[in-house]
């Protein structure tokens, strides 16, 4: 998971990517890059968060009405500062770019690119693929003046190739800008346009929160497979190149999105509120005497609320969090994980004391995080300790962006719920199904009727994920963690 936006702005863009890229700095806490154009590429690019890779200095630095910034979370490759994006290629014209996603034939796209077009590539960064397809694609056509089939044709050439999931925006030096989405549309990326000149800037991004705080209005979805188009005369071409099936990833709804962001004109917050009352459904069947719910901060508050209010029970927030820990599912590394679990919640032992509890949590992956935070409640002198998970047990690798790539990770791969109770030490433990996650997306968006869900029930929407690219990911993703 990364974020990027990407603006074709009537005035400098440093501000205006510096305050969005810091919107989506939960998107990818690795890395961040932004590339400027102001008739030459500006560049600048780091290890570690937004504020700190950028200073006052880069104002001066970054100059030009153009601009792509990204912050990163590795897949593929490992943490270093050379891979962090937005990426850059001479040829032809000069293209720079971000995506978010991952590519799931990287390795063969490497290799090809290599023997065939005599291209290399120069990072682990599976962005840089998708950049040479491109650049290939559209050197392949040559045009000394592109127009809107060149790009499409270039777009259509990289979904033949590039397999995966992918959200990119990319600028043509004095060409135009373009932002696509893969063919089934699994990453987000929004569109907006700000009336501050004549014609308007525009600009993309991975979360519409990006744009809100930018003042870009007129914000909608790109569908799955559209590819936009922006020309050096800011007329905007779009176009929709696939016939796929769009299947949004479902775990933005659960936990990478903010929850003031829209996802494919779902807001994420009432998905939440839905999360939690379906989810209040399903403990009531389980008739449990529950004394007070208790969110794990921050992501389950908006349904431990509603979870809460349905059952008219007692919501205490007994659980407080360290806000200057990162957030320990998105730490790259088991090690980084584990410790910092410890130094992230303090329990507020009034509020648990002789209590049965219900704690609230968006997920269960590894276990960890739940074993290490039911032991604080119980430690705290909870009676019973509840775990239910907003989500359907997490049970099947994700190839298309997220740190959970073995299979080996997921502590509901061969347990049922009563088991994972034992093993994290609660006394139950609920689960969202499927269906009803499904529903509380549907319900934001009638238009939305697939999803990506594949962590959950090993559906990959793609049809190229076989047992043989899970393991031969699997191998890559130990490797470059065992790397880091
Ligand atoms: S596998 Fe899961 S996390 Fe990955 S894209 Fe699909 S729903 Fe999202």
């Amino acid at each position: 998971m990364c974020g990027v936006i990407g603006i074709y702005s009537t005035r400098e863009v440093f501000q205006d990517l510096y305050q969005g890229m810091l919107a989506i700095q939960h998107r990818g806490q690795d890395s961040a890059g932004i590339i400027t154009y102001d008739g030459r590429f500006h560049i600048k690019k780091g290890n570690g968060l937004v504020r700190d890779i950028f200073t006052k200095e880069h104002v001066a630095l970054l100059k030009g009405n153009i601009g792509i910034g990204h912050t990163r979370y590795p897949t593929i490759g490992g943490g270093s500062g050379e891979d962090a994006q937005p990426f850059l290629v001479n040829a032809p014209f000069g293209i720079m770019i971000g995506h978010n996603g991952n590519v799931v034939n990287y390795k063969q796209i490497k290799q090809i690119l290599l023997s065939q077009y005599h291209r290399m590539l120069n990072s682990d960064n599976d962005v840089e693929a998708i950049l040479n397809v491109f650049a290939q694609e559209l050197e392949s056509q040559q045009t000394h003046d592109i127009a809107p089939e060149n790009i499409y044709r270039a777009v259509e050439g990289v979904f033949q190739k590039i397999k995966g999931a992918y959200s990119v925006v990319a600028y043509i030096a004095e060409h135009g800008m373009v932002a696509f989405r893969d063919p089934y549309g699994i990453k987000p990326l929004v569109f907006g346009i700000r009336e501050d000149g004549s014609p308007p800037s525009y600009a993309v991004a991975s979360e519409s929160v990006s744009l809100d705080l930018m003042n870009f209005k007129r914000v909608e979805s790109l569908a799955a497979g559209e590819a936009i188009f922006i020309d050096r005369d800011r007329n905007i071409h779009r176009k929709v190149l696939s016939d796929r099936p769009h299947s949004p990833c479902l775990f933005e709804w659960v936990y990478f999105a903010r929850p003031d962001s829209f996802i494919d004109d779902v807001n994420v917050y009432k998905c939440r509120v839905n999360l939690g009352r379906f989810l209040a459904d399903e403990i009531k069947k389980q008739d449990l005497k529950i004394d007070v719910v208790v969110p794990v901060p921050d992501s389950a508050r908006d349904a431990a609320i509603e979870i809460a209010r349905r059952l008219e029970l007692k919501y205490r927030e007994a659980l407080v969090k360290n806000r200057y820990i990162g957030r320990t599912f998105i730490m790259p590394g088991d090690q980084s994980r584990k410790s910092s679990i410890k130094q992230k919640l303090n329990p507020i032992a009034l509020e648990l004391k002789d209590k049965n509890v219900l704690l609230v949590d968006d997920s269960i992956v590894r276990g960890n995080t739940a074993r290490s935070i039911v032991e604080l409640v119980r430690e705290s002198g909870a009676r019973k300790v509840y775990f239910a998970s907003y989500s359907p047990p997490l049970r099947f690798p994700c190839v298309y962006g997220i740190d959970m790539q073995t299979t080996k990770e997921f502590i509901a791969q061969d347990l049922n719920p009563d088991q994972i109770a034992q093993k994290i030490g609660a006394d139950k433990v609920i689960y969202q199904s499927l269906d009803s996650l499904k529903q509380a997306v549907h319900l934001g968006n009638e238009k939305l009727t697939q999803f990506c869900g594949a962590c959950f029930d090993g559906c990959y929407p793609t049809h190229d994920v076989t047992p043989e690219k899970l393991k031969e990911i699997e191998q890559e993703r130990t490797e470059a963690r065992n790397n880091r």
